[in-house]
């Protein structure tokens, strides 16, 4: 038995009935192209292969990776070992999905990937960046992580978890908590609990900024210091943000008091002030 390695995050899920829950809220269709991330010993992997069009798995560890390749055989299933940090997503999902296509069947449209994954609690958010990034070839993502993790990314405005991270997966995708898993489910149990949470790609987003990177550093300092005044958070970092005009004016233009704290605004209410500033610095 491989023994597992906690500087990997490595907690296998050992409850069967959890892991037919998962996958059966995924509902992998023939014609999906499933990439799973972090298969570990294939407590989701043989249960997603069995109904999926196409099934990649990428694992870090190469013992695990090797061990699986055994376990989890046939056509429709490649394990790949490479760290799900560096590798570029967007290519990898295009190969897959051009393997997925029938042949004769060139103008079907090629699918978007749906990603399945236990993450690792340790690099979770910045996995869950790197597919925000690819998100043009991500159809959805059911992803368990940290329950706490999960009560930010879902959390709306005025919720005591709304923050950065809220307003930037939400930004891009609809996000959906589905249910809490003990910490008995796993093998080494982690000290944390852990949730399911279903984030679906947006076709549309919500808002329509002028450049979306410059209007998420806009909502990170507006977030820099929790306790802080939005107006005072603009106005610490005004020099950074390269805003020219006074804060408070673009506060009011934007129809938002300045002594609202940023956790009181949605996603809306942050356009409308980013709107403001592009406004006022371009007039
Ligand atoms: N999916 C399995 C399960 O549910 O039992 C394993 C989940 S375990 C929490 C996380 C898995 O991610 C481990 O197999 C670990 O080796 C793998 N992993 C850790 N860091 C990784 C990385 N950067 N890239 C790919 N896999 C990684």
């Amino acid at each position: 038995m491989i023994k597992a390695k906690k500087s990997l995050g490595q907690n296998f899920l050992v409850d069967r009935r959890v892991a037919r829950r998962i996958v059966d809220a995924v509902s992998p269709q023939p014609r999906d192209l499933i990439i799973e991330i972090g298969p570990g010993r294939g407590a989701l992997t043989g249960l997603l292969a069995d109904r999926a069009g196409l099934l990649v798995a990428v694992e870090i560890d190469s013992r695990l990776a090797g061990e699986l390749r055994d376990k989890v055989t046939g056509e429709r299933v490649t394990i790949i070992e490479a760290d799900a940090l560096k590798i570029d997503w967007a290519e990898l999902i295009e190969r897959a999905a051009v393997a997925l296509q029938r042949p004769g069947n060139p103008d079907e449209s090629t699918p978007r990937a749906r990603v399945v994954a236990n993450l690792p609690y340790y690099i979770s958010t910045p996995i869950i960046e790197r597919l925000i990034e690819a998100r043009r070839s991500i159809m959805d993502m059911t992803l368990m992580l940290q329950s706490e993790v999960v009560d930010r990314i879902t959390s709306e405005p005025g919720g005591r978890q709304y923050g950065y991270l809220s307003v930037y997966v939400q930004l891009y995708c609809e996000a959906r908590k589905l249910f809490e898993v003990k910490p008995s489910a796993f093998r080494p149990a982690p000290k944390v609990r852990s949730a399911v949470v279903r984030l679906a790609v947006r076709d549309r987003l919500p808002i329509e900024a002028a450049d979306e990177a410059e209007f998420l550093r806009v909502v990170r300092v507006a977030f820099a210091q929790r306790r802080k005044t939005i107006s005072n958070n603009l106005k610490a970092a005004a020099s950074s943000l390269r805003f020219a005009c006074p804060i408070e004016a673009a506060l009011e233009r934007a129809g938002i008091a300045p002594t609202r704290r940023a956790e009181t605004l949605s996603l809306a209410e942050f356009d409308a002030l980013y709107d403001a500033l592009c406004v006022m610095r371009d007039a």
